[in-house]
């Protein structure tokens, strides 16, 4: 689950990490208002969405007068906001967060995110700041410091003094990193973080280092354990379809191809995906509707799959080991004839009470091709896809 930015410089002062004054506003008076109760020469107005890339896109505006303040926000509330992590529709920009200005003298980049390859919590940090870090790493990977944290011995002060280093701080900012980092590994492990990222972390004229920018994710497992982190979620920002997937419970993440994809375990979804693919067509989505499924997710899932009408063809591919293929095939059934579905459906069902489930599709008379195996279900989809069969 992600959050805001002014969320997560809520969660930052929590773990004594210096980040700017501020205040959230839903309206342009309200964002006026917040500057007035701030004493600062100068404002800045962020659109509060869930991507980043904001400031190249128009959603960080630095404002000189109340007025400014006003228009600025105006301009971005009720807006959609497009950068270049968001895809093309961009999304919606319900709140601005109305901050201090810095006055700016270094900018750098500093995160905490889970390696699993090295099985630690890991710092990154680099002194190339306020830029795409993933630009960094591909152009001027040298510019990257990776400090990896031993679970047992906890972040020690010796590598603190290691990012510093790699930063070019001074000594009085090499202490004010130790508080920053030692906050940021505190909140990961107290909130089950999966990543922090701050960028920028700047440094001020007078020498302060703050946190500039925030950006936190957390492991969706986890988030029942946290109410104060689970009242953060803000569904506008999510996609509307994998939202309603996970009312039913349904692994739901949406892609850009055409043919809708209806498979039960995760790892039967990757390869039925792959084998899209191989055949020559591109899946509208990943969706694995889990190894104990019924007729009502059955249902939930084609409504999903059909509900943007990009979808020219649904592939159907289950095996029936928990669950029983003649309750699938009653669940398909019930889901195309309730929906008047007019787009081709291939099924492909295999596994405990396979015959019985293959007849009452075929008996059916409502037209669905009853695929032999993986390959040729595939195959038939994407032809049919194309509009050539
Ligand atoms: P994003 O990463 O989404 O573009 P940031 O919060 O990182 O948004 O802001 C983009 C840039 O705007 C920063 O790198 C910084 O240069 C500038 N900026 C952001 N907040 C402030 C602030 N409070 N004072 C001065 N400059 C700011
Ligand atoms: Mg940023």
């Amino acid at each position: 689950m992600n959050i805001h930015e002014y969320q997560a410089k809520q969660l930052f002062k929590e773990f004594a990490i210096p980040a700017p004054q501020g205040a959230v506003a839903t309206t342009p008076e309200q964002a006026q208002q917040a500057a007035q109760s701030l004493s600062t020469p100068a404002w800045v107005v962020k659109a509060q969405i869930h991507a980043g890339a904001r400031g190249k896109a128009g959603g960080v505006k630095v404002a000189r007068t109340l007025d400014e303040v006003k228009d600025y926000s105006a301009a971005m509330l009720g807006t959609r906001l497009v950068t270049h992590q968001t895809d093309a529709a961009g999304l919606p920009v319900n709140s601005v967060w109305v901050e201090e200005a810095s006055a700016i003298s270094q900018e750098y980049y500093l995160s905490l995110l889970l390696d699993r390859e090295s099985e630690r919590l890991i710092f990154i940090a680099s002194a190339a700041g306020g830029m795409d870090i993933e630009a960094v790493a591909a152009e001027t990977p040298e510019k990257i410091v990776r400090v990896p944290v031993h679970p047992a011995a906890g972040l020690q002060p010796y590598q603190c003094r290691q990012v510093a280093a790699a930063l070019g701080l001074g000594k009085e900012q090499q202490s004010q990193l130790q508080t920053i980092m030692n906050g940021l590994y505190q909140l990961f492990l107290a909130k089950d973080a999966s990543q922090i990222e701050i960028n920028p972390l700047i440094q001020t004229d007078d020498g302060k280092l703050v946190a500039l920018d925030g950006k936190i994710n957390f492991d969706d497992n986890a988030i029942p354990l946290h109410p104060d982190i689970a009242a953060m979620r803000d569904a506008s920002q999510e996609d509307a379809k994998e939202a309603e997937a996970k009312q039913f419970d349904l692994n739901y993440i949406t892609l850009d191809g055409n043919i809708g994809c209806m498979v039960n375990g995760a790892g039967l979804a990757m390869a039925t995906m792959d084998m899209v693919k191989l055949k020559g067509g591109a899946p509208a989505n990943f969706l694995d509707v889990g190894g104990g499924t019924n007729k009502d997710k059955v249902k939930a899932a084609f409504k999903l799959i059909l509900s943007d009408g990009t979808t020219k063809a649904v592939l159907v591919n289950i095996f029936g080991g928990i669950v029983k293929c003649d309750v699938i095939a009653a669940g398909i059934l019930a889901a195309v004839e309730e929906m008047h579905l007019t787009i081709p459906v291939v099924v492909r069902l295999e596994g405990t009470n396979v015959e019985q489930g293959l007849a009452m599709l075929k008996d059916s008379g409502l037209g669905l091709y009853a695929a032999e195996d993986l390959n040729s279900a595939a195959e038939q989809a994407v032809k049919l896809a194309e509009g050539v069969a």
